[in-house]
This record gives C-alpha cells, sequence and structure tokens, in this order.
C-alpha cells in the first residue's frame, strides 16, 4: 500500500474549506472564533508550499507550516502531530505503522504541551480514539469513525483546557471545534488509505 501523503493534505484542505463556516460558529460559541480561519490558513499554506516543491514529504511540509506559520492554540499543536507522524513515516518502513506511531506520538507531544488529558474538551478527544484504532491495527476507517465520534462526544462535556473552559455550560451540546478539525485529518487519511 502507498498511501499518498500530499493526497491526504490536499484533501484535508479542501475539508477545511467545506467545513469553515462550521467550524467558525462552533469556536465562536467555544472560543473566539478563529479555529476555522487557522486550519483553513494552516492547510491553504501547506498547499501552496507543496505547489511549490512536490518533492518533498508532504507531512513534514505541513507540519512546518502548522509549527511556524498558523497561530492560536490548535496552529502549533497541530503542527506537532504532523511532524511527529512525518518523523515517524521516515522511519518506519510499513506506512501503517507509521502512521500509527506517528499519531500515537504527535498525541504524547500535544500532551506533554497542552497539558489536556481526555475528556477536558479538546483535540485530545479526537486523538485518543483515533490512535487507539490505529495502534490496535483498526482500518484508517475505523480510525476516522472513531475520531469523528470523538469529536462528537466533546458536546457533552465541559471544558477543562483551552478558552472554552471559562465559558462552562454554554458550550455544552456543541461539539469542541479543535477535536472536529483534527477528526477531518483522519477522514481525508481513510478516503486515501483505502
Ligand atoms: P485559540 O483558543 O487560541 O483561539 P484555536 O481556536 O486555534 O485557538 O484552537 C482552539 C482549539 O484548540 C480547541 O477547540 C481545542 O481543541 C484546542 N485546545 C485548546 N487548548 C488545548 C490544550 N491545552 N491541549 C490540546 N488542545 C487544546
Ligand atoms: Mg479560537
Ligand atoms: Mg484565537
Amino acid at each position: 500500500m502507498t498511501i499518498d501523503q500530499a493526497r491526504v493534505l490536499r484533501l484535508y484542505a479542501e475539508a477545511a474549506h467545506t467545513a469553515h463556516e462550521a467550524l467558525t460558529a462552533l469556536d465562536q460559541i467555544s472560543g473566539d472564533g478563529d479555529f476555522g480561519d487557522n486550519l483553513r490558513e494552516g492547510l491553504d499554506l501547506t498547499v501552496a508550499a507543496l505547489d511549490a516543491s512536490p518533492y518533498e514529504p508532504a507531512v513534514a511540509v505541513a507540519g512546518s507550516v502548522f509549527l511556524d506559520q498558523v497561530g492560536g492554540t490548535s496552529g502549533p499543536l497541530i503542527g506537532l502531530l504532523l511532524s511527529a507522524i512525518s518523523r515517524s513515516l521516515a522511519e518506519e518502513p510499513d506506512e501503517r505503522d507509521g502512521w500509527a506511531n506517528g499519531v500515537r506520538e504527535g498525541l504524547a507531544a500535544i500532551q506533554r504541551v497542552g497539558e489536556a488529558e481526555p475528556g477536558d474538551r479538546t483535540m485530545v478527544d479526537a486523538l485518543v480514539p483515533a490512535r487507539d484504532a490505529l495502534v490496535g491495527g483498526e482500518k484508517f476507517a475505523d480510525a476516522a469513525r472513531a475520531a469523528l465520534a470523538g469529536a462528537a462526544a466533546t458536546a457533552h462535556i465541559r471544558a477543562r483546557r483551552g478558552r472554552a473552559s471559562y465559558i462552562g455550560d454554554r458550550v455544552l451540546g456543541t461539539p469542541d471545534p479543535g477535536a472536529t478539525g483534527v477528526a477531518l485529518l483522519f477522514w481525508a487519511l481513510a478516503r486515501v488509505a483505502e
């Protein structure tokens, strides 16, 4: 199996455009309304960088873009995730193991920096079920479903991290924007990989 990294990122960018309005609306309820902009901008910059350097490993390009150029809390955290995936893909002979171990390492890095635990209502709540599915050898489509379900389940919890933690009950009924946005990466991966 060969997973075309650039196709994953380009599809993720398309999804970020399609979901932009919804992600903005979610962050208007949970935070300051910029998450849709941050994700879309990071992925647009990634696509531009891939057009300019088509032979660079795409996930590594995306990781650098998010770490260096994307704002918000989410920009650097998504950058850590993508950078860990790119390192793992460069080391692992098996692509499936590369993605699985990269997500595991990236989630660990996000938790080291952001100190969020599962259930704090952050992107960690999409990443934990996705990691568990991938490390457990499940299909990419199952990892995508797990990530989306994890994101949807954040609608039922109050936030303990990030801006939403200042808002209390008002976020109930609305999923976390970051968890929703990160789940779309796994949707794109499943579309390309299977
Ligand atoms: P900001 O709140 O700085 O405007 P964004 O809107 O770009 O940042 O991103 C908000 C998202 O970041 C949240 O929906 C949440 O998923 C994620 N997030 C916030 N704090 C943390 C944290 N400590 N650990 C992991 N993710 C976090
Ligand atoms: Mg925000
Ligand atoms: Mg902000």
